[in-house]
């Protein structure tokens, strides 16, 4: 039984969207008409890390906490893969 949703907005209809270079199957969402892969769980944390550093950026001009953070993220990213 699948239970999958998609990581953006959390809905089940989903449709098949081919496959990505590594083999993994893609699926694009009705609800978002986002894409994801089956296995989304590093892509959701490595677009998590993205929307964090973004918003970053966005709210703070302190460039060297910026860059403390990313690196931290990172390191989080390396550890966890
Ligand atoms: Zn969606």
């Amino acid at each position: 039984m699948q239970t999958i949703s998609c990581p953006h907005s959390s809905s089940k209809d989903l449709v098949k969207n081919g496959h990505s270079e590594n083999g993994s199957q893609r699926w694009r969402c009705n609800t978002c008409r986002k894409s994801f892969q089956l296995d989304y769980r590093y892509n959701a944390r490595k677009q998590g890390i993205k929307e964090q550093i973004a918003a970053l950026t966005l709210n703070s001009s302190d460039v060297r906490d910026i860059s403390r953070r990313v690196e931290l993220f990172n390191f989080i990213q390396f550890i966890t893969l």
